[in-house]
């Protein structure tokens, strides 16, 4: 009797065993979504394994679809920013709060050779009350200008660059530093001479020598922009550079800078001079210690006081001309055996 007793409990247990079985395993095929979306288990992995690779391969794009909507509403906070990416400092900047960022990009057709910075050039006033441009000459310069960099990027902020071409062939690795981090890179002639007291063929040769040089060091696109060492402006280059497409740059005001030794003394030459105008381009020195040195505070000094930074994005870049190009080498080679250039001798292949 205890046997049978024992057999009818093992075929009454085997039974509940095998339907529980079937029951179990009709709901994982009949449910996956739950239990997919539960997560609870992978042993179902096999029979949803077509369901399971949708997710991986949709995953990029979903992710970069919660991307955009998590960034659409910030959008509308930006209207002007029709051209191209330079977000406002809160939406690009996670590091810092505080950030300067850019308020606006403006696009520049320099058909023509416009002229900006009133206190040479009246017809393009472009800028709102409170608006900023940042703009930055003589470099590059080791450590001053990557100190700028720094700073401007600390502040996810644009800003424009006018190298002397001379200070480009002497380091290019930062003038690619300069175009990498996004700023426009325009040129300031070759080595920084009066063009007034030049013929004008020498000051063509100065600055065309300077567009090749920078355009050179950069290894790629530059801008047509162009500010005069000095802001002295012949009225025949002033012509010249209409020709070639160039906008000039002069300056809404001069924070002479290069004057300064004190990192202080250009942080309240430059909010002293904005507080004054409220608005325009300011031209300092990525070349000047003193500058270098205030750009951080000063950049801070910026944002506390409610100013927003306007990127001159340029249309077109700079086209140079071939026989300058050649001249820029021929002065810098030295003699050896090898003409091939830098880019087929030497190439990064990690960073
Ligand atoms: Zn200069």
């Amino acid at each position: 009797m205890r046997l049978i007793a024992a057999a009818c409990t093992l075929v009454i247990v085997a039974f509940v065993a095998v339907f529980g079985a079937i029951l179990l395993h009709e709901r994982t095929i009949a449910d996956p979504a739950p239990v997919a979306q539960s997560g609870a288990s992978t042993a179902s992995a096999p029979a949803s394994e077509p369901v399971a690779t949708s997710p991986i391969t949709t995953l990029a794009p979903a992710a970069s679809r919660g991307g955009l909507l998590t960034q659409a509403p910030a959008r509308p906070a930006a209207p002007a920013a029709a051209a191209p990416p330079a977000p406002t400092a809160n939406a690009s900047c996670p590091g810092n709060p505080n950030a300067l960022g850019v308020g606006r990009v403006v696009e520049v057709d320099t058909t023509g050779g416009p002229g900006f910075g009133f206190e040479h050039f009246k017809s393009h006033d472009f800028l709102q009350p409170g608006e900023v441009v940042l703009s930055f000459d003589d470099g590059p310069w080791p450590r001053r200008t990557p100190a700028m960099l720094a700073a401007l990027a600390e502040h996810c902020t644009k800003a424009i660059f006018f190298p002397v071409g001379k200070h480009a062939m002497w380091e290019p690795g930062i003038m690619k530093q300069v175009v990498a981090a996004g700023h426009a890179v325009g040129s300031h002639t070759w080595s920084h001479i009066d063009l007034s007291k030049k013929s004008t063929q020498e000051a063509k040769d100065e600055i065309e020598k300077g567009v090749s040089a920078v355009r050179w060091a950069a290894g790629g696109p530059t801008a047509p922009y162009f500010r005069f060492p000095a802001l002295k402006h012949p009225p025949e280059l002033i012509t010249y550079m209409g020709q070639r497409n160039v906008a000039i740059f002069s300056t809404d005001f001069d924070s002479f800078d290069f004057k300064m030794r004190k990192p202080e003394q250009v942080r309240q030459a430059v909010m002293a001079k904005l507080k004054k105008f409220g608005k325009g381009i300011v031209l300092m020195h990525d070349f000047q210690q003193a500058t270098a040195a205030a750009a951080s505070d000063l950049l801070n000094d910026l944002k506390a006081g409610g100013y927003k930074v306007v990127f001159m994005k340029p249309k077109d870049s700079i086209k140079t001309i071939a026989s300058y190009d050649e001249l820029i080498l021929k002065d810098q080679k030295l003699p050896t055996v090898s003409d091939r250039p830098t880019t087929s001798v030497i190439r990064t292949i990690s960073e």
